[in-house]
C-alpha cells in the first residue's frame, strides 16, 4: 500500500473530527478530498501530516508506520503539503520564500555560514537552483526577483506549490488549492495538477469546487462530520445518495 488511513480518529475535547476513517490514497494519481464546511477535511490532512496526532487509528506509508512521527520527519519521507493559507514573507523575493520557506536543508553549519565558506557557497547557489528548477515547474520563472508582497493571488497559489515541491516529494496535500480564485485561474491550477500527476508525483487535494473536482480527480473521498460517507470515482460519487443528502442537507 501506498498511503493508507486505519480507523484515523481525532477528536478536540468532545468533538470527533476525524472518525474511523479508512483511506488509501492512489499512487501516482489525483485524489480529493470533499465535504462540507466542518468536515474534517483539513484535520485528515493535519494527522497525515503530523501537524496534529491521532486520538487512535494509524497512517501508513510506504508499509511504514508513520502515525506517530513529528512533521519535519515525515516530510522527509516524501510527504508534501500546503495549508489553507499560505504567509509568505511579503517583504523577501518569491526565490527567497521558496528558499527560506521550506528550509531546503543544506550540508552547511553555522560556521560555514559565518565564513562563507566554498562549502557554504556551493550549498547556497544549490537552494537557489532548486528554488529556480521548482520556480520554472510552477510557471513563476518572471516573478522570482519580485516581492512576494507585490505578486497576484493567483501567484501565490502557485508559490505555495512551489514549496511543497521543493522538497521533492512523492505526495503532495493540497488544503484548498484554489480558494478565492477566479475560474480562469483555477483552471491555470488543475492545469499545473495534471502536470505534477504526470511526471509522476501523487496529488489528493481537498476542494470547495466541484466542477473542477469532477474533472480532475481519479478518485475522490467525502467527509461529513467526520466520516467517510462515501468514495470512487466522480461519477460514483456523483450519483451516490448519501453524498446528495450531505451537500442539500437532506
Ligand atoms: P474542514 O477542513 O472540513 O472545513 P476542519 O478539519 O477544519 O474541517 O474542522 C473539523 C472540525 O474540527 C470543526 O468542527 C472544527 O471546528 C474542529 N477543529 C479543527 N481544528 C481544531 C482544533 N485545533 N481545536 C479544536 N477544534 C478543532
Ligand atoms: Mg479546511
Amino acid at each position: 500500500m501506498f498511503l493508507e488511513t486505519k480507523q484515523l480518529t481525532k477528536q478536540f475535547g468532545g468533538l470527533v473530527a476525524v472518525n474511523q476513517v479508512d483511506f488509501s490514497i492512489e499512487k501516482g494519481k489525483i485524489n480529493a478530498i470533499i465535504g462540507p464546511n466542518g468536515a474534517g477535511k483539513s484535520t485528515f490532512f493535519n494527522l497525515i501530516s503530523g501537524t496534529h496526532s491521532p486520538s487512535s487509528g494509524q497512517v501508513l506509508y510506504n508499509d511504514k508506520d508513520i502515525t506517530k512521527l513529528p512533521p519535519n520527519k515525515i516530510a522527509e519521507l516524501g510527504v508534501a503539503r500546503t495549508f489553507q493559507t499560505t504567509n509568505l514573507f511579503e517583504q523577501s523575493t518569491v526565490i527567497d520564500n521558496v528558499i527560506v520557506g521550506h528550509r531546503l536543508r543544506t550540508n552547511s553549519t553555522l560556521f560555514d555560514a559565518i565564513l562563507r565558506t566554498k562549502r557554504y557557497k556551493r550549498e547556497e547557489q544549490r537552494c537557489r537552483d532548486k528554488a529556480m528548477e521548482v520556480l520554472e515547474f510552477v510557471g513563476l520563472t518572471q516573478v522570482a526577483d519580485q516581492l512576494a508582497g507585490s505578486i497576484t493571488q493567483e501567484e501565490k497559489k502557485r508559490v505555495a506549490f512551489a514549496l511543497a515541491l521543493a522538497t521533492d516529494p512523492e505526495v503532495v496535500f493540497l488544503d484548498e488549492p484554489a480558494a478565492g480564485i477566479n475560474p480562469e485561474e483555477t483552471e491555470g491550477l488543475a492545469e499545473l495538477m495534471n502536470k505534477m500527476a504526470a511526471r509522476g508525483i501523487t496529488v489528493c487535494l481537498i476542494e470547495h469546487k466541484m466542477k473542477m473536482i469532477m474533472k480532475l480527480a481519479d478518485h475522490i473521498m467525502v467527509l461529513n462530520y467526520g466520516e467517510k460517507i462515501a468514495e470512487g470515482t466522480a461519477e460514483e460519487i456523483m450519483s451516490n445518495q448519501a453524498v446528495i443528502e450531505a451537500y442539500l442537507g437532506g
